[in-house]
């Protein structure tokens, strides 16, 4: 068997583990001296509880992250940075507040120390998604990779469980479209098996017995995976649609990749099949059909239009989905993609 490839590692720093939190005292005197502490309004009370347990190496709070990065915020946020003396940045949440300290980074390379709550995986991508005048752009650059990543599971037993299945959704939808990705090598394929295994195993567990705290370590690994996969090898259509989805019908982020995923897996597999077989495997039954029951067994949301999708929107969505050539492994097609956003939008399994 042939192999051509190129491994390209994200060099972070990860420590895991159940109380890892609280080795962000160390972590930052390592990288700085006082650290500006980031979170959404809604986490703004983890925020302020971790600026107290930093004392003096705390900057003070910045609590008005929020989803897609807008600029304006970036630019406050950048000026509260400058006028609280801070060298380094701690973010602690999800995509929306790492979103915002590497905007922040990107543009005064300031360090950043990341403790992740939810399992979307921005952590540990070199790329930054922001919006400005209602247009979502996305820059890859090495300042925006955070230099420190604490996974603590304790910190996603808060996570309600709706939100704890979608965001294992979107996290397994890296590790599925980075098995068949144009540029996959030995390594991501690796660890998106793993990640998918540790999901599968995880998240059942979770919506029963939210506390669990093996089921939150599990699946807090397999995310780490899952986002490391996606800062390493391209995305294909079903990043493409969702990324079209959120930015042109403003549909949320993690619900819209959990519904997504089993028709894109299914559309792909057509082509990809070697490539995925480790999914229906993983999942049991057809690509599709397994990730598509996996998400009912989870109670997940199924269907575009309890979003707020309009019907009459899905034309102009394949129309957006399907512009400017990207790769994929199977020819994206308009009418074909118009068929299957039709599938999801009504809820039916993937073809
Ligand atoms: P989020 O960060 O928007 O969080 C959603 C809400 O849940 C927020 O109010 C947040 O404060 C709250 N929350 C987070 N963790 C919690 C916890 N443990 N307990 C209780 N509440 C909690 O959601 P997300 O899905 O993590 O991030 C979505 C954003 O991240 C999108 O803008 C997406 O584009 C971006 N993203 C970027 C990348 C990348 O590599 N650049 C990767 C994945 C996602």
């Amino acid at each position: 068997m042939q192999m051509n490839f190129v491994y390209e590692p994200n060099a972070s720093r990860v420590v895991f583990g159940v109380g890892a939190a609280k080795q962000v005292r160390d972590e930052v005197a390592k990288l700085g001296s006082r650290a500006l502490i980031l979170s959404t309004a809604f986490q703004r009370s983890d925020a302020e509880r971790l600026a107290q347990d930093l004392g003096t190496l705390s900057a003070g709070v910045f609590a008005e992250a929020a989803m897609h990065t807008p600029v304006n915020v970036t630019e406050k946020a950048l000026a509260a940075f400058q006028e609280s003396g801070a060298d380094c940045i701690v973010s602690i949440g999800g995509g929306s507040t790492i979103g915002l300290g590497k905007a922040i980074a990107y543009r005064n390379d300031a360090p950043q120390i990341v403790l992740a709550t939810t399992y979307a995986g921005s952590e540990v991508t070199p790329i930054l998604g922001q919006t400005e005048n209602g247009l979502k752009t996305t820059v890859r650059d090495a300042t925006i990779l955070p230099e420190v990543v604490i996974y603590d599971p304790e910190l996603t037993v808060g996570l309600p469980v709706q939100m704890s299945v979608t965001s294992g959704l979107n996290a397994m939808a890296h590790a599925v479209e980075g098995l068949y990705a144009q540029d996959r090598n030995p390594v991501s394929s690796l660890m998106a098996v793993d990640a998918l295994r540790a999901l599968q195993a995880a998240l059942p567990v979770i919506v029963s017995e939210p506390t669990n705290i093996d089921a939150r370590s599990r699946a807090l690994y397999g995310s780490w995976l899952c986002g490391t996969v996606l800062g390493s090898v391209g995305m294909a259509l079903h990043h493409k649609i969702c990324h079209t989805l959120g930015g042109s019908f403003d549909l949320p982020h993690a619900e819209t990749h959990a519904i997504m995923l089993p028709h894109t897996a299914a559309f792909n597999a057509v082509a990809a099949d070697e490539f995925l077989r480790p999914v229906a495997e993983i999942f049991g039954g057809s690509v599709g059909g397994g990730l598509h029951s996996f998400a009912v067994q989870l109670g997940a949301p199924t269907a575009l239009r309890d979003l707020g999708l309009k019907e009459s929107d899905l034309e102009r969505a394949a129309e957006l989905a399907t512009t400017n050539a990207y790769w994929n492994p199977r020819p994206v097609e308009k009418n074909a993609v118009r068929d299957m956003l039709s599938r999801a939008w009504e809820g039916s399994p993937p073809e």
